[in-house]
C-alpha cells in the first residue's frame, strides 16, 4: 500500500511538471505572435503604449489640410469628429472629409451645429445628427458609428434613440483657450498614458502645430497611434 501511494505521488509530480512545461511553452508562443503582430502595426499587440489622437470641430480649411499633410507624412491614423455645417460650408471641406476617409482616418459625428445635446431636446438633437451622418455618409460611403458630443454632454434617454457609440476623452489641454503651442504640448505629453484619448481641434493653427509636436514625441516615447474606436472597442 506504502509502495503504491510512492508510486501514484511520483506520477502525480510527474503529471504536473509535463503540465507546467506544457503551460510555459504556450506562453512563449503566444507571446511570440503578440510580438510579431506589433511589429506588423496591428492594434491588438498595443496593449502597453496605445494612444489616440482625436480632433473636433472640423472640418477647417487649411488648417484641417496641414494637419492630413503632416499625419500623412508620418503614417498615423486620427479620429476626426466633425460639425455638419462645416462639411456644407464649401466644396473643399467636403473633399478635405473624402481625404480623411481615404487616408484611413476615423471619422464621427459631432452634430450639425455644435448643440449642446442635453438642453436642446431629444427631437432636435436627434435630427443633428441624423442629418450630420447623412452627409457623411454621402462622402464616404460607410456608416457612422462614432459620436463625440459636444462638450461631452449627452443623456441615456438621448443614448437610446440612436444606433451610435460615444467617445469621449482622458487628455485635455484646453487647446481651443490658447495659442501658446508649447503649453498645449506638454500637458498632453505629461498626461500621456497607455489607452489615453487626446482632445484637440483641427479648427486652430496653433492646435495642429501642437499636434505634430505632440506625434513626434509621444512617437519617440514608444507610442502607438491608433484611432478612438481601438481603445473603446479592444
Ligand atoms: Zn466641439
Amino acid at each position: 500500500m506504502k509502495y503504491v501511494s510512492r508510486k501514484l505521488l511520483i506520477g502525480i509530480i510527474i503529471d504536473l511538471v509535463l503540465l507546467a512545461v506544457i503551460l510555459l511553452v504556450a506562453f512563449f508562443v503566444q507571446a511570440e505572435e503578440i510580438e510579431t503582430d506589433c511589429e506588423q502595426g496591428s492594434t491588438g499587440d498595443c496593449y502597453e503604449k496605445c494612444i489616440a489622437i482625436t480632433f473636433d470641430d472640423g472640418p477647417h480649411g487649411k488648417d484641417t489640410e496641414r494637419l492630413l499633410d503632416e499625419l500623412k507624412k508620418r503614417d498615423i491614423k486620427a479620429t476626426f469628429f466633425l460639425i455638419g455645417e462645416n462639411i456644407e460650408q464649401s466644396d473643399y471641406n467636403k473633399e478635405l472629409v473624402k481625404r480623411m476617409h481615404e487616408e484611413g482616418h476615423l471619422i464621427g459625428n459631432h452634430t450639425y451645429s455644435h448643440i449642446n445635446i442635453k438642453s436642446v431636446g431629444c427631437d432636435k438633437a436627434l435630427s443633428e445628427v441624423s442629418r450630420t451622418n447623412e452627409i457623411i455618409q454621402d462622402i464616404t460611403g460607410e456608416k457612422v458609428v462614432y459620436i463625440r458630443p459636444p462638450y461631452g454632454l449627452y443623456d441615456e434617454k438621448f443614448l437610446d434613440n440612436i444606433s451610435m457609440v460615444p467617445v469621449l476623452w482622458t487628455i485635455d489641454p484646453d487647446d481651443w483657450d490658447t495659442t501658446n503651442v508649447s503649453r498645449i504640448v506638454k500637458n498632453v505629453v505629461d498626461n500621456a498614458g497607455n489607452r489615453g484619448i487626446i482632445l484637440l481641434h483641427d479648427c486652430y493653427d496653433s492646435s495642429v502645430t501642437a499636434a505634430v509636436e505632440i506625434i513626434d514625441q509621444l512617437t519617440k516615447r514608444g507610442y502607438h497611434f491608433v484611432t478612438a474606436d481601438q481603445i473603446i472597442l479592444d
